[in-house]
């Protein structure tokens, strides 16, 4: 264990952080089966703030036991809706009673800037809790009209019910901490499901303050279960265990492959939220102040570090030097620092094996023919933190225009019409974002339905909301989170058939 460093520590978290945060499960407080801890670095100092108890299979296998108790024959399968849906509101409330601690949690563990933490972060996972439990009273079946061919005369009263898929395993990553629980948690709440959620190791803090919050609304011991520790321990033990009827994962594409593997054993049901290389695309009739900068918002917010983040920059070629300059003039110029000075707008990347990540990929693009226009570089100081990035004279064979970086590299190309725009945007494997800048309303409709990819956004970029169905074609996964669509993920429906 590291000697903990609390100079970059606001004073309000101090007493937080001064102990390891321990596991929830069944309603308590508890230290990791093994004893073990594991360190919490703050991104833009690469110091030591705190430590997270080390969960493991051992106890994922106390969380899985308690969930299934208050799934089987716990107070929250005989909670009324309406019981339940109290409850969720209450965790929205107290979200965002809570706002100000929890986006200085967010901002020490991830390093983003206090002001997104806060009007991002905290202030979407507070309405995405009340929006899911708005849907907890509002989850229903049908009565379904049955002619039965092989029984002349028969007549029968048909209908379906809704019913919670069980115990379910949540994956989170580590780019939008707080709010990837909330994403998840919310639906599956709502639906009557009970969980064993796991936050990502470099990002802990939150998920365990969210716990205590949770606990304080009153939700039932069993629950929400939360086991801070390792993917490949922690992690693979939830997407194998035979009694976890569904598991929710949000990460890479490769880890997500290995979910699915791992949930063969007992099929139990799986969605994947998973990465993504989104086309953002400039046409010469756009209104290019609008789009210069919202190109660059696409990229750079987070850090870059958004699986939805617009990465390839595809621009009409008439027009390819002014938008690739203006968007790097905006990089030059983006203030990067610690999340907690209110100048910075773009903090570090959220780990050491992030910076290296990303400093590989800049490396490979300038060694393949691509051209800085802005940044390049990590920065040569303590923390986590690389110049905002425009590459220019990027190709299709690049590892920069193929591959998710999750940082802020854009790679820029130009194309010549709506054909050509159409088949480069779609050659990836990849399918969860778009971005159309046009002021032809025609043109916008045609590309909207021409793109593959979960969601388009035109003449906007990164408009999220806990209404609008959010997930992946292609290799960006499997559901959909947000919306309604999200509680299909958390039930299964059951034909019921009466002979009258
Ligand atoms: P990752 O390994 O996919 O991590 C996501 C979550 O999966 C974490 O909670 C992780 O735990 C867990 N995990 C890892 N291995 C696992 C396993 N074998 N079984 C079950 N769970 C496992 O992502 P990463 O390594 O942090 O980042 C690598 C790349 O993934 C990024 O550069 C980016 O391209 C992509 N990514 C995408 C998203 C997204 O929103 N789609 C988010 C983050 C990263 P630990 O963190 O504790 O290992
Ligand atoms: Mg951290």
């Amino acid at each position: 264990m590291s000697t903990i460093t609390t100079s970059s520590v606001p004073e309000s978290l101090q007493s937080f952080l001064s102990s390891p945060k321990k596991l929830f499960i069944d309603g308590d407080w508890v230290a990791a089966r093994s004893g073990k801890c594991f360190d919490v670095f703050d991104p833009s100092t690469d110091q030591v703030i705190g430590q997270a108890a080390e969960g493991d299979a051992a106890d994922v296998e106390l969380a899985v036991a308690a969930a299934r108790k208050a799934f089987d024959s716990g107070p929250w399968s005989s909670m009324t809706a309406s019981q339940r849906s109290r409850l969720i509101w209450k965790v929205g409330d107290l979200i965002e009673q809570n706002a100000d601690e929890l986006a200085q949690l967010e901002t020490l563990d991830n390093g983003k800037p206090l002001a997104v933490a806060k009007a991002a972060d905290v202030a979407l996972a507070a309405d995405m809790f009340r929006y899911m439990a708005g849907w907890a009273t509002k989850i229903e079946g049908s009565t379904i009209p049955v002619n039965v061919p092989y029984v002349p005369g028969g007549e029968f009263h048909a209908f379906t019910l809704k019913e919670p898929v069980g115990v379910v395993g949540q994956i989170i990553p580590w780019n939008f901490p707080l709010l990837m629980a909330a994403w998840k948690l919310g639906p599956a709440l709502a639906t009557g499901c009970t969980i064993v959620l796991k936050p990502a190791e470099q990002t802990p803090l939150s998920a365990v303050r969210l716990g205590e919050l949770i606990q304080e609304a009153g939700v039932p011991d069993g629950v929400v279960n939360i086991i801070t520790g390792f993917g490949e321990t922690a992690g693979a033990a939830i997407a194998a265990h035979d009694q976890i009827d569904k598991v929710a994962f949000t990460g890479s594409t490769e880890v997500g492959k290995l979910i699915v593997k791992a949930a063969a054993g007992n099929l139990k049901k799986v969605t994947l939220e998973l990465g993504g290389k989104s086309p953002n695309v400039v046409y010469d009739d756009a209104d290019l102040d609008t789009a210069i900068a919202g190109a660059a918002d696409a990229i750079f917010f987070n850090q870059g570090q958004v699986c939805s983040a617009g990465s390839r920059l595809f621009v009409q070629q008439g027009i390819y030097d002014e938008v690739v300059a203006g968007v790097s003039e905006i990089a030059n110029n983006l203030k990067v620092g610690s999340g907690f000075d209110s100048e910075t707008q773009m903090g570090p990347l959220v780990s050491r094996e992030q910076l290296e990540r990303v400093r590989g990929y800049l490396k490979a693009g300038l060694a393949d023919g691509a051209e800085a226009t802005a940044g390049g570089a990590a920065l040569d100081q303590p923390g986590y933190f690389v110049q905002p990035t425009v590459l220019k004279n990027a190709s299709k064979s690049m590892s920069i225009v193929r591959e998710e970086i999750f940082g802020p590299v854009v790679a820029a190309m130009p194309f010549a019409n709506d054909a050509e725009l159409v088949s480069q945007a779609n050659d990836s494997s990849y399918g969860l974002a778009a971005g159309i800048w046009t002021r032809d309303i025609s043109k916008a409709h045609r590309l909207a339905k021409s793109v593959k990819a979960g969601t388009v956004w035109i003449n906007c970029y990164s408009i999220f909301d806990a209404a609008l169905p959010f997930g992946g074609y292609k290799q960006s996964g499997w559901g959909r989170e947000m919306g309604h669509a999200a509680l299909e993920n958390y039930l299964q429906t059951k034909s019921v058939c009466i002979s009258l």
